[in-house]
């Protein structure tokens, strides 16, 4: 309790799932925190009254990642609120899959836009921030299919393999200003998003998972949590929570 007492913390996509998990660990530990979203105002007002039931303070903050103008407005203005930044949590994706000889171009572009454009946007309007006070933490949430590719995820697998490839640069660019900056890879995770794959499909992805599960959202923000509250001297890494697979 407490290791994130006098921080302050941006977490996008946070109104539901993994997102919203993250949001919630970091407010139990004590840090201040925005709660980022596209459209759905009242889960992300839920996420906040649950912070607030925590005694924390949250925020919520609508802002469309894949609009470069909004995501670097929404980062600059909670800079403001708070009056720091000390975590950014890029969680926010999104799929539209489709098999390679069928994908449409907005298929394409609207998936690496958010999920792979939306992170430089927000990571590069929080670069000022974080380097004017020498402290920063940069968590990035990639994927396992970023890592060894899927059908029908051609988008989806090259937004978040160039996640982490980003990730890698970052880390180097920024340890001088002390910001770190690292991923967690989920594996398949139960939320709205996985809950759209076909039952069918799911039952094939879960019988080749070692642990023989899905994840759950908050064993993800667990790993989140050890990268900004303990991970000092660890940057440009991956912690791959999956279960084995
Ligand atoms: P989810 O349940 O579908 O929730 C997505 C969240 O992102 C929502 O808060 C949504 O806001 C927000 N969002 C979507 N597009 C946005 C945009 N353009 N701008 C701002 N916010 C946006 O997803 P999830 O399963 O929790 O996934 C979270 C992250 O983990 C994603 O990056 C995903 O790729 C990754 N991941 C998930 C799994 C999995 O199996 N679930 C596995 C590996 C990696 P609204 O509520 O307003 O729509």
């Amino acid at each position: 309790m407490d290791r994130l007492k006098g921080k302050t913390a941006l977490v996008t996509g946070a109104s539901r799932g993994i997102g919203r998990a993250i949001a919630l660990e970091l407010a139990r530990e004590g840090a201040r925190v925005a709660v980022n979203y596209a459209s759905n105002d009242a889960k992300a007002k839920e996420v906040v009254q649950e912070i607030e039931a925590l005694k924390g303070s949250g925020l919520a903050v609508k802002a469309d990642l894949g609009n470069a103008q909004e995501a670097r407005a929404m980062v600059k203005s909670v800079a403001e609120q708070f009056g720091h930044l000390d975590i950014l949590v890029n969680n926010a994706g999104i799929t539209k899959d489709s098999m390679l000889a069928k994908m449409t171009d907005q298929q394409w572009v609207d998936v690496i836009q958010t999920n792979l454009n939306g992170c430089f946007f927000c990571t590069s309007a929080a670069i000022p921030f974080m380097s004017a006070q020498s402290y920063g933490r940069i968590v990035n949430i990639a994927s396992l299919n970023g890592q060894v590719g899927a059908m029908g995820q051609a988008n989806y697998s090259a937004s978040k393999g160039g996640v982490i490839a980003f990730t890698r640069t970052a880390a180097l660019e920024l340890a001088r200003f002390g910001i770190t900056v690292n991923v967690v890879a989920p594996g398949y995770t139960d939320t709205d998003m996985f809950a759209a794959v076909p039952q069918a499909i799911q039952a094939q992805i879960r019988a080749k998972i070692p642990a023989g599960r899905f994840a759950h959202p908050e064993e993800i923000a667990k790993a989140v949590l050890f990268l900004v509250a303990d991970g000092d001297y660890l940057t440009g890494q991956q912690i791959n929570v999956n279960g084995g697979a």
